[in-house]
């Protein structure tokens, strides 16, 4: 007997339908009543897709992010939420989302959470807030309506959960201490809740402590051992769920965690399980996660058997299979992909596939492996093509990575040098305004793409339609009195996609949506093979938004590590050399347009920092290939050219020494929603070139005032010289309307304009 069990499936529905749903609602399209019918649909599809698993998880259904559900779990809701009229489920997206006012004195204004990823994903969840007032108080009603959902499928549940330890560490509070002092209190309401399940019928509850993959202070090692100390007595069964790394020193803390099983996730800890069984006590479960949940190359079934069939035969019934996290973050059924080169697909498995593959390894396990022997061979079969296959493996471009060197790299000169020559042609003024790239992608540009997409109208056609865009978005930018300008990125439905499907190496899903938050999703492409540019990807668009306009047009290009970092990377080989092709390939793209006569290039990094390690101590050695990617792609240039970089989210103060060494001449931040904390980055590290800290936070509705805004790059330039202050937006305005962007862009120009003023004589 092999208990198979699922840590946690993707909540937004195959074709997106719970992002649909969400939307509508929001845009009072539909009633409450129909959105929970959508969401009540979607779990029974789901919970009937994992219905030959022994145990299905429960909890994981969640209609924003699952760290904001346990904060309204376990009433944990900020307090400018609480004074809010409306019920708990407008309580609930009003942290997700904040809600727009023209004034944040108004009283309609509420500032919305703040987001950030999950450990090293994609996935963002909304920041838990704790003061030292925070108060728990259990209401569990809306899990416990799912469990009995779930129950009436006749299916055998298990509560999924985030542990009290890693809740209490994701969010945010004035410090650690204060964050651990609500301990005690936290888990009364845990154990109230736990004893509730088992009141329900549950014998096995998971709880998800992620945090033991990290780098631990000695006071939270202590209070974990405590929390589960605590936990373990109550009527239910604990199985604690760690993935994403390998626990290393905290293994030790096993024994005195004490409950009574562990999941860990044998896709990037395999080496450690054999430490590990000898800190299990006798009738310990060990639950290992032997598909790997983040990403869609199929398992080699056959070495996982290698060494999981003496794994097994010690621990016999007390070995659990599962994904190595929740499914969450893979799309969901590769059944629908039928446009992929179908050698390509048959190295792919989805969230479902990736279900029957435990199911195999489990039948495989009790049976013997003659029982799915057909299956097995297949799969051996199938993987060796792919060693194989000419599609993945091109020696030129294995040659040229293999050449790459420090010179290439580098500037010409070094900062100071080149932005004189820059502003010799610029000629911008103080506080140069400008905006990270897209503009709103509207119903009428999806149309289209897609008319494209179903051939429709021509790709002549095409390319007239969306230069009216780029002209619009132009126009536009003109009119508000921007610097510099961009084209708007109305060619773009994704900033990684449209360079996947430009370059030669990548493939992409139809249906292969992941959510990154809310109800947000990406279709993260998928890189197969080797990298390379048969073309120019974006010249022509960035020369004609150029020519309509005698400001500076930014040409505009995603990052080798962003790409890297939001595709699905082949696993043959390491992430590095995946990352300098991609780098070489987009130095081709730089080159290009400033061979075009494009004067600034904004080479966009999102996704930097959360490729760095979980742990501190590889972060170095990610950081050494990761900027010199960015350094090979960027720094080709001419004096004269001027780079820009995006980074979103704010916290980086602790790599701040990495960003300054991609040397980019501006680089531009979120900051808007942690009000200039960043900043503070800022203070005991002199960054050396130019620097636009976000002011306008786009992930909200919100309309910034002139005010918030002179008052936001006040106070950054406590920390920046001014001579080298950018005022724009967070992030690209893509994901909002018109009717936000015009009035908050002019609100952003006007507040340049009195900044200049003020500043003229300094
Ligand atoms: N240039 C991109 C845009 O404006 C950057 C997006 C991002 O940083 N996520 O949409
Ligand atoms: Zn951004």
């Amino acid at each position: 007997m092999v208990t198979t069990h699922n840590l946690g499936f993707p909540r937004i529905g195959v074709k997106r339908e719970l992002k649909f749903a969400l939307e509508s609602y929001w845009q009072r399209k539909i009633s409450l009543e129909e959105l929970q019918q959508t969401a009540q649909l979607l779990r029974k599809q789901h919970w009937q897709d994992q219905k030959q698993f022994d145990l299905i998880p429960v909890g994981d259904f969640s209609f924003y992010d699952h760290v904001l559900d346990t904060s309204f779990l376990f009433g944990n809701i900020p307090e400018r939420i609480q004074q809010q009229e409306g019920t708990r489920l407008d309580h609930y997206f009003q942290v997700a989302r904040g809600r727009s006012g023209s004034e944040k004195s108004c009283d309609c204004y509420i500032a919305a959470g703040e987001m950030t990823k999950w450990f090293d994903t994609n996935y963002h969840y909304i920041v838990p807030e704790f003061t030292k007032n925070t108060q728990f108080n259990l209401n569990s009603k809306t899990l416990l309506a799912h469990l009995t959902e779930a129950k009436k499928q006749g299916a055998k549940t298990k509560v999924v959960l985030v542990g009290p330890v890693t809740y209490l560490w994701l969010g945010k509070a004035q410090d650690d201490s204060q964050k651990l002092n609500l301990l005690p209190s936290l888990l009364k309401q845990y154990q109230a809740l736990l004893q509730e399940l088992a009141e329900q019928g549950e014998s096995w509850v998971q709880l998800d402590e992620p945090i033991l993959v990290t780098e631990l202070t000695e006071t939270w090692k202590q209070a974990l051992i405590s929390s589960y100390e605590s936990l373990k007595q109550a009527p239910i069964y604990i199985l604690l769920a760690t993935y994403f790394g390998k626990l290393k020193e905290n293994i030790e803390l096993l024994p005195e965690l004490g409950v009574q099983g562990f999941h860990v996730d044998a896709i990037h800890a395999r080496d450690e399980i054999q430490k590990i069984i000898p800190y299990l006590k006798d009738k310990q479960i060990l639950s290992l996660g032997v598909v790997n949940g983040r990403n869609i190359w199929k398992t080699d079934l056959n070495t996982t058997l290698d060494w999981l069939e003496p794994i097994y035969a010690t621990l016999k019934k007390r070995l659990w299979l599962a994904p190595s996290c929740s499914l969450l973050h893979v799309p969901v059924d590769l059944e629908h992909e039928s446009k992929m080169d179908p050698e390509i697909l048959s190295w792919l498995a989805f969230a479902l596939q990736k279900l029957e593959e435990i199911n195999i390894l489990a039948k495989a396990l009790k049976e013997g492996r003659e029982a799915v022997q057909e299956v097995l061979s297949e799969n051996r079969a199938c993987l060796e093509k792919r060693k194989q296959s000419k599609k993945v493996h091109n020696e030129q471009i294995k040659k040229a990575c293999h050449f790459i060197h420090d010179q290439l790299g580098k500037r010409q000169s070094v900062y100071s040098e080149r932005i004189k020559q820059q502003q010799s042609i610029l000629n911008l003024p103080l506080f140069p305004t400008t905006t990270i790239g897209s503009f709103p992608q509207t119903k009428n540009i999806r149309q289209i793409r897609s008319k494209l997409k179903k051939g429709e109208i021509t790709q002549s056609q095409y390319i007239e339609e969306i230069k009216d865009i780029i002209a619009y978005c132009v126009e536009q930018q003109e009119s508000f009195g921007l610097d510099v300008l961009v084209h708007g990125e109305p060619e773009r439905n994704d900033m990684v996609e449209y360079f996947g499907e430009l370059l030669q190496g990548y493939v992409f899903s139809q249906q292969g949506w992941v959510q990154s938050y809310g109800s947000r999703c990406v279709k993260p492409p998928i890189i197969y093979g080797d990298i390379s540019r048969p073309e120019p990807m974006t010249v022509e668009w960035i020369t004609y938004a150029q020519s309509l306009t005698k400001q500076p047009m930014k040409g505009m290009l995603t990052g080798p590590v962003t790409i890297l970092n939001w595709s699905f990377v082949r696993d043959d080989q390491p992430r590095s050399e995946t990352c300098y092709q991609l780098a070489l390939a987009m130095r081709q793209e730089v080159l290009d347009l400033e061979q075009a006569g494009i004067r600034i290039i904004q080479i966009d990094e999102a996704a930097l920092r959360e490729g760095l390690p979980l742990r501190r101590s590889e972060w170095q050695e990610y950081l050494d290939w990761a900027i010199q990617s960015f350094r090979i792609t960027a720094n080709g240039v001419q004096d004269k050219t001027q780079i820009h970089t995006h980074m979103c989210y704010s916290e980086f103060n602790d790599i701040i020494d990495a960003i300054a060494q991609m040397d980019a001449d501006v680089i531009t931040i979120e900051t808007s929603r942690s009000h200039m904390e960043l900043l503070k980055a800022f203070e005991a590290f002199e960054y050396p070139n130019s620097i636009g800290p976000g002011v306008y936070d786009i992930h909200s509705p919100n309309i910034p005032t002139v005010n918030s805004i002179v008052d936001l790059v006040q106070q950054a330039a406590n920390y920046i010289p001014i001579q080298r202050l950018w005022i724009n937006p967070d992030c690209g305005l893509k994901t909002r309307h018109w009717s936000e962007v015009v009035p908050s862009l002019k609100n952003m120009v006007q507040a340049a304009q009195i900044l200049r003023k003020k500043y003229e004589s300094y």
